[in-house]
């Protein structure tokens, strides 16, 4: 399917729709996302169009992977959390709802369970303040 440039983080990465940014360079862009799973649920995509792990060249995987790992140091560090998880979701079937592809970064501790994918709207200053300490921990 040819790729949807009016997806909203095609928007985002061209600064036509609002983002809570932590972390840029050329090739890729890492925000928080609107709805988190848990507190310091951060999102990073590459700037180049596409839809899923399909659609990148190696040397753009290689951009967002780096990236992740840099934004998942720093989220660690931010919210002091005990665990972390990357999560990549590819097509309908396997729960992507946005068409531009991303990786979640989200802090787990013991026995706090998952929030639900996409269910409930944060609080932007919530958000900000969030994001300033994982600016701070990225350096
Ligand atoms: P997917 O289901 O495609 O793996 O994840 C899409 C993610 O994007 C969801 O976690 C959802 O909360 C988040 N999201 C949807 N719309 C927006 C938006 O406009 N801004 C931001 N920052 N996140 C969004």
């Amino acid at each position: 399917m040819a790729y949807d440039p009016d997806n909203i983080f095609a928007k985002i990465i061209r600064g036509e729709a609002p983002c809570v940014k932590v972390y840029e360079d050329d090739h890729t862009l890492a925000f928080m996302d609107v709805m988190p799973q848990a507190d310091g649920h951060t999102l990073v995509v590459p700037k180049a169009d596409a839809e899923s792990i399909f659609d990148l060249d190696v040397e753009m995987t290689a951009c967002l992977m780096r990236t992740t790992q840099k934004v998942a140091k720093a989220v660690k560090k931010a919210l002091d959390c005990e665990g972390l998880m990357l999560a990549q979701l590819n097509g309908r079937a396997a729960g992507q709802t946005v068409s531009h592809i991303h990786f979640h970064v989200i802090p787990r501790n013991d026995g706090a369970s998952l929030g639900l994918h996409g269910r409930s709207m944060a609080d932007t200053k919530h958000l900000e303040a969030v994001a300033e300490k994982i600016r701070a921990a990225l350096g």
